[in-house]
């Protein structure tokens, strides 16, 4: 469980900068077939033909991860100036780029307005591995054993800026394009940071980006979408974006529950249930995965391991159980890993897969419920370093 601190951390390359005009120019990295079908027209397109002009781009953006618009050797060379004078396929800068000693890979982004959000690779076995994207830049919603909770600054991502996370990634995996059979992202998970269905339009038009077989090509059965409970929001999730459905659970009664996800006194558990049994697409083949963070003495007794099986009786469901990360001034702490192993097997007993979750990239503090505040204090830490220096050279 535990992993070795071989951090290897290094600077991002300088983004790429271009001579004056680039102040007004947009990118269209992250953009619907639609908005590049406006973009085109905008550049000169004859609207006839400007569906098929943008569907050539989506090929070359999306399928290609072209950054370059020469590279679109279809398109007509007065479109692409065109194009080029008023946009750009720029990728959000990557502020900081960094790798675990278990591959792990976590970039910090920075997005127009200057807000920066996190993205996690997470290698798995064999040759698959999950992107964990954020949807919001930090999270309104204030869940006790979270750190990116307790992050004042909040907004909702724009689709592009999701879309923009899965690019950065293939770019650094160097994974283009699409049809190259060694690809290594083979799922999307909306578990970085913010809640995904308080921001349901941004991410469903996100995923019908990613998932459109032209371009990212990654299908809707590998994107999985993590709510802490937005009961109203499910429902809409299942039939706009048939994505794989996960519930961060974390206690099975109210009382609890109350206290852990504070949404839970606005949705309480027997609506959240209800919800989840009703999921459109809900079968043996399209499973509900049930996070259960294991907090030591809180909610990891072999009473509540029962209760937990108890509570899901009947749903076709994973149940994943996530060892507590800590964080600095956190009250709870992770329970023992006999303890975890313990509840895990009763669950193993009443039929359902539960794998124990191996935090990964805690050596770069990018594990489940880590994001952006590290590095927020990072950046902290480097302002005070940076004033004690001038401090110094002043005296
Ligand atoms: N807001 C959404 C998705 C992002 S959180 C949600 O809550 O589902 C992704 C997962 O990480 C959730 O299951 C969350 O409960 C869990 N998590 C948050 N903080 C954690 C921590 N410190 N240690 C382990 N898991 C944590
Ligand atoms: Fe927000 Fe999810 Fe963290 Fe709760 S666990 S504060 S919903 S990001």
């Amino acid at each position: 469980m535990t992993i070795s601190l071989d951090l290897s951390r290094r600077t991002a390359p300088a983004p790429v900068t271009f001579a004056l005009a680039t102040a007004e120019r947009t990118s269209l990295v992250g953009l619907s077939l639609e908005e590049l079908r406006e973009a085109a027209v905008a550049a000169g397109v004859e609207p006839a033909k400007a569906r098929m002009r943008a569907r050539q781009l989506w090929r070359w953006i999306y399928h290609y991860g072209v950054t370059d618009f020469s590279a679109m050797s279809d398109i007509a060379k007065e479109v692409r100036a065109g194009l080029a004078e008023r946009h750009t396929l720029d990728r959000p800068q990557i502020v900081e780029r960094q790798v675990s000693s278990d591959g792990t890979r976590k970039w910090l982004l920075r997005l127009a307005g200057g807000q920066e959000v996190e993205t996690v690779f997470i290698p798995d076995v064999a040759r698959s591995g999950a992107l964990c994207v954020s949807s919001q830049v930090g999270c309104t919603l204030t869940c006790t054993f979270c750190h990116t909770g307790t992050q004042r600054l909040v907004r909702n991502l724009t689709h592009a800026e999701i879309v923009a996370q899965v690019m950065v990634a293939r770019d650094d995996l160097e994974e283009w394009p699409t049809s190259n059979e060694n690809r290594r992202l083979t799922n999307i998970v909306f578990m970085g940071m913010g809640e995904p269905l308080y921001n349901l339009d941004n991410v469903a038009t996100a995923i019908d980006i990613i998932s459109d077989g032209d371009g990212i090509a990654i299908g809707r059965r590998r994107i999985t979408v993590s709510t802490s409970g937005v009961v109203p929001e499910i429902g809409p999730l299942g039939a706009r974006t048939g994505a794989m459905l996960a519930i961060s659970l974390h206690a099975t009664n109210d009382a609890l529950r109350d206290e852990l996800v504070p949404l839970n006194r606005k949705y309480p558990l027997e609506e959240l249930m209800a919800a989840i049994r009703a999921y459109p697409g809900l079968s043996n083949a399209k499973r509900v995965t049930f996070e259960y963070v294991m907090l030591k003495g809180v909610n990891d007794s072999l009473a509540e391991a029962r209760a937990l099986v108890q509570l899901i009786a009947g749903i076709p469901a994973k149940i994943n159980l996530i060892p507590f990360n800590p964080w600095p001034g956190t009250q709870y702490e992770c329970s023992d890993r006999a303890t975890i192993q313990r509840f895990a097997d009763v669950v193993n007993r009443a039929g359902y897969a539960s794998p124990i979750r191996t935090p990964r990239g805690r050596d770069i503090l990018a594990a489940c419920g880590q994001l952006k505040s590290a590095s927020e204090k990072q950046r902290k830490s480097a302002i005070l370093a940076a004033e004690r220096e001038a401090a110094a050279a002043e005296s």
